[in-house]
């Protein structure tokens, strides 16, 4: 497989700079892009995220273009989403805040109980970060003794109750059970209307927006590890370059 445009491609990707053209030309087009090792590079703590800002550019001029919607799909809360990213178009807590459904009901005591509950459970424990976002609690353990991270993994797993388990990089989500990432995409579509669409994403939640999308999206996942999604990118980097091909071609219909 030869490199196309700069960026780099393997055997897997088989046809994406082909598709990257159909989907330019497509009348009306839908980018949808997880937020966090995405979008934003990864960083040691959540609060410190902040979106690339070339890609902040190139989607914005993508924006500005006619027929051409902009979405960012990500485990953050909306309200912690709007202070990372300027576009209007937001899906937060792994879909459960999604525009097109109805909330799910979901007891905000329960969660706070939870995120004690761990942070108890936790607390003789180095380097971790708990977050308790609006429908989950996340347990970030990136600065953790490398050593302690089997057993924090196991005491968060045996202690999540009804909540879901997400496991990412370096984190553990524990989620109410409701919507994912690929019902809310799913609906987004359907709702659109749109004949072409993209998602982007580089962790385990982005795998529900791959299966379901799988047959009528280009499924773009960043980094390595399994995957449902069609082609990989190896890094933001790759996904700038994608990204500006995009709007270059786009830019001339
Ligand atoms: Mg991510």
């Amino acid at each position: 497989m030869t490199s196309s445009g700069g960026w780099t491609s393997s055997s897997d990707n088989g046809n994406l700079s082909t598709e990257l053209s159909a989907l330019a030309k497509s009348p009306r087009l839908l980018l949808m892009l997880d937020f966090d090792g995405t979008i934003s590079p990864i960083v040691p703590t959540p609060e410190e995220a902040e979106i690339d800002k070339e890609i902040e550019n190139i989607l914005t001029d993508l924006e500005k273009l006619p027929s051409t919607e902009i979405w960012i799909v990500s485990g953050r809360s909306l309200e912690d989403l709007k202070n990372k990213v300027h576009f209007k178009n937001l899906i937060g807590s792994h879909g459960i805040e999604c525009p097109f459904s109805a909330e799910e009901k979901i007891d905000c005591d329960d969660i706070s109980k939870l995120k004690n509950d761990i942070e108890c459970l936790l607390k003789n424990y180095r380097g971790i970060q708990i977050e308790q976002k609006v429908y989950s609690v996340s347990i970030h353990y990136r600065n953790a003794d490398a050593g302690d991270e089997e057993s924090i993994r196991d005491i968060v797993k045996k202690n999540s109750g009804n909540f879901a388990i997400t496991e990412g990089k370096k984190v553990i989500e524990l989620r109410a059970k409701g919507k994912n990432k690929g019902d809310a995409c799913q609906m987004l579509i359907d709702h659109a209307g749109c004949e072409a669409s993209i998602y982007v994403g580089d962790d385990i939640t982005d795998e529900d927006a791959f299966r379901a999308l799988k047959e009528k999206s280009v499924t773009i996942k960043i980094g390595s590890g399994e995957t449902d999604a069609t082609y990989r990118l190896k890094c933001i980097d790759d996904l700038r370059l994608i990204l500006k091909k995009l709007l270059e071609e786009r830019s001339l219909l």
